[in-house]
């Protein structure tokens, strides 16, 4: 069974002006129905607004809910921040906490949406408003649902505001896997960086992991892990510097799957990055990682093949 957050506000009609595709998310939940896989899926409240401004500039989340953020920081983020846009980021955001909570009963959840990890504390940035890990987790934190969390961030892009906005906290390690020469150029400190080389394939992207991530696993001892498991490292995202296959994608998902597995640890995933001239193709690649960990045995290879229409 996946266990997938969802809300129709996660689908916003595009704003005028920006390059940020959001027929995506809707996309997506088409290819996790298609499947065929068994699905439950769990709509979000908005997160509330005081665990946004736990983590946020009160005055950056104030120009956020009034539609009204300078133009500067609206640059920065990709996209006009229209009321639409302002509820959804709040049920973006809500929707990876609720991910976490089912986590905890279920093992493993997935956040259609999210993974807005270059949201930084007075401003958004890189198609991010906030940034719905670090949100998350203080508040699974302060609420006593976990002591340590672990964010493995794999999106081909740095996680630098989820470590710029968790630097400093013991109980937060925050571990990010991506690709050296790719935005953002400042690069912030998470607990652990590893940069990795242009073009970079499925079997040395795993070694990496597996020299890393059961180490990192043993000496921080988490309760609870996010992942941001976007799929733009896959050797066709227009925005990746990286070379995995759609199998070497299911490889990592599972890896990482398998390594909360074996410490019987909940994990919750958010979507994360991917990029493509074909929304639909890009939407299967996060519908395949979703379906990846929710059945770790199912065989994925056929999934998509056939059930796309003709062009
Ligand atoms: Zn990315």
């Amino acid at each position: 069974m996946l266990h997938v957050v969802h809300h129709a506000d996660y689908m916003a009609p595009r704003p005028e002006g920006g390059t940020f595709r959001f027929d995506k998310y809707y996309l997506v939940m088409e290819a996790v129905r298609a499947s065929g896989f068994a699905l439950t899926e769990h709509a979000p409240d908005p997160m509330p607004r005081e665990w946004l401004e736990a983590v946020h500039d009160p005055e950056y989340v104030e120009q956020v809910f009034r539609a009204a953020v300078p133009r500067e920081k609206e640059r920065r983020i990709g996209f006009p921040v229209t009321p639409h846009i302002a509820s959804r980021v709040r049920h973006t955001n809500g929707g990876t906490w609720f991910a976490a909570k089912l986590a905890l009963e279920h093992g493993y959840a997935a956040n259609s949406a999210a993974g807005s990890h270059h949201a930084l504390h007075h401003t958004g940035a890189g198609y991010c408003v906030f940034n719905d890990l670090a949100v998350a987790a203080n508040r699974l934190l302060a609420e006593g649902d976990a002591r340590r969390i672990l964010i493995i961030d794999l999106d081909v892009h740095q996680g630098d505001g989820t470590a710029s906005l968790l630097a400093g906290r013991e109980d937060v390690f925050t571990f990010s896997a991506h690709a050296a020469k790719n935005f953002p150029a400042r690069k912030a400190r998470s607990s652990c960086d590893v940069e990795l080389p242009d073009g970079m394939g499925d079997d040395d992207y795993l070694a990496v992991l597996d020299r890393y991530l059961p180490a990192i696993m043993a000496d921080f001892a988490p309760d609870l892990v996010l992942y941001q498991a976007g799929v733009d490292p896959h050797e066709g995202d227009r925005l990746g510097r990286l070379a995995l296959s759609d199998a070497g994608l299911v490889r990592r998902d599972r890896y990482v799957l398998d390594l909360a597995r074996r410490r019987s640890l909940p994990i919750a995933s958010a979507l994360g990055g991917g990029y493509g001239e074909d929304q639909r193709i890009v939407a299967e690649r996060h519908a395949r990682s979703m379906l990846a960990m929710a059945f770790p045995q199912a065989n994925l290879d056929e999934i998509y093949r056939g059930l796309r229409p003709p062009r």
